[in-house]
This record gives structure tokens, sequence and C-alpha cells, in this order.
């Protein structure tokens, strides 16, 4: 499993990263995830993976995307021990469960803050934050943000291409820089600071031009302009703003 989500080589990613190599790897990997998890190899039928999506289960756009890949037996294979290990949890959590009104007490909590007392909901809230696919996917990237900077230190070649291409997503970005505080030493780290922070304002002021720009085709006076780089701006400044490809379509399974 490891070595499948491990190979998108991120050269490949460089060559074809677009508004960001990471999104790249992050998809390409998703696919893989979704061929591993619902795919012909039916590993679903593996009791050691289905213990773990038991456990773990899907995030909502997971299961939005293993809806749209196409393998509905293999879905309710899946759903079906999950969802008895959620009934069980489900009566764990509300066995011995004592209704308190958050209306009165001292620690009242005001609405729209952090945290619950109610165990239920609790319970709820920290299962919504687990995926087997996210998880899955974060584990590997780790590897990734190892690559990325062993190569950029040592390859030159690597780092002219980051730094002349396009940067990073903002999600990506955000990765990238504590990837980089926990890797480089305080004089690797001034240097790349000072290269990577032009380059991520230059690419968003480059998305933002775009951006702009695709307004301003929708002015008849500027019909007959040409459109530059901004056909596809929404879907790009999309992207820039919070990683991933909004007008690409679900990944399906193969037939
Ligand atoms: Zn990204
Ligand atoms: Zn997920």
């Amino acid at each position: 499993m490891k070595e499948q989500i491990h190979t998108i080589p991120i050269n490949d990613a460089m060559e074809n990263a677009g508004e960001c190599p990471f999104c790249y790897i992050e998809r390409r990997a998703e696919e893989r995830m979704m061929d591993f998890v619902l795919g012909a190899g039916a590993s679903y039928m593996e009791s050691d993976i289905r213990s773990q999506t038991d456990a773990e289960g899907f995030c909502r756009e997971h299961f939005r995307k293993m809806f749209r890949y196409g393998n509905a037996l293999g879905n309710a294979w899946i759903l079906k021990t999950h969802m008895q290990r959620t009934i069980e949890q489900y009566n764990s959590a509300t066995k011995n469960f004592k209704p308190q009104s958050a209306k009165k007490g001292l620690f009242r909590k005001k609405s729209g803050e952090e945290g619950t007392d109610n165990q239920v909901a609790a319970w709820i809230k920290t299962r919504e934050k687990s995926c087997y696919i996210c998880n899955t996917q974060e584990k590997s990237f780790r590897t990734y943000l190892d690559t990325f900077f062993t190569l950029y230190k040592k390859d030159e070649a690597f780092k002219k291409q980051v730094l002349e291409g396009q940067g990073f997503c903002l999600t990506h970005f955000a990765d990238l820089l504590t990837g980089a505080d926990e890797r480089l030493s305080e004089t690797e780290l001034a240097a790349f600071y000072e290269k990577i922070l032009p380059l991520e304002k230059e690419n968003l002021e480059r998305v933002y031009e775009d951006t702009a720009w695709f307004i301003e085709k929708y002015d008849y006076k500027n019909k007959d302009k040409d459109w530059k780089n901004s056909k596809d701006a929404v879907q790009r400044a999309m992207q820039k703003q919070k990683g991933g490809y909004p007008a690409e379509p679900f990944y399906e399974m193969k037939k």
C-alpha cells in the first residue's frame, strides 16, 4: 500500500504543477487511494483494511467521491460494517447519557463557542474529523515534503524549477512553510523564505490579474480583445485559495 501511494514522482508533479505541485500529487494519490479502497483489487473485502475503514470512517468529501466513483456494491460492503461499528459506539455514547441544560450554570458556553459538554454530540464531533482516505493521504504527504526538501537542498535544477514555477495554493503553501520550519536549518530557512515569500506573492497577484481580466472581458468594449490567460481564471483562483481542482470531473472506476 505504502509503495502504491508513494510512487508519484515529485518531478512529474513539478512538470504538471499548474497552480500547485502538491495539488497534483494530492489528486494523483487520491485517485490511487480510491482505486485501492473501491477498485478492482477489492481491498474492501480484506478484513484488516475493513477494520481500518470501520474505525476511521470517511469525511463528507470522500463519501461524495466514493459515491461518484461508481462501485455501489463495494460502497455497501464498506458501509455495512462501518454502520455496525457506528451503532455500537452510538449505544455506548448514549447508554448513561443524562441531558443537561446549557442555559444555566456557571460554565455556560456562549453560542458559537468551541466544544460541547454533551457527550453524544462530542462523540459525533470527533468522528466527523476522521477519514481513512484523508488520514492515509496525510501520512504520505509528510514523505513528499521530505523528498521536496531533500531535492530543494541538493538539486539545483529542482530548486530552479520551484523558484521559476507558479507557486502553490495557499493550503499547501502553509504545509510547505511548516514543513520547511521542521526540515531546514536557520541559515537554510532564511534563504528559503527570502525566495519563497516573494514567489507566492507574485503568483497570487498573477491569478488576481487573470481574474480581474476575466471580468473585463465581459465588457463589450473588450469583446474582441485577447482572453490572455484568463479563460480558466475562476477555477485557478479557487484552487489558489483553497487547493484542489474545482473544474475537474469526479474520478470514476475504470470499467
Ligand atoms: Zn495545492
Ligand atoms: Zn477524507
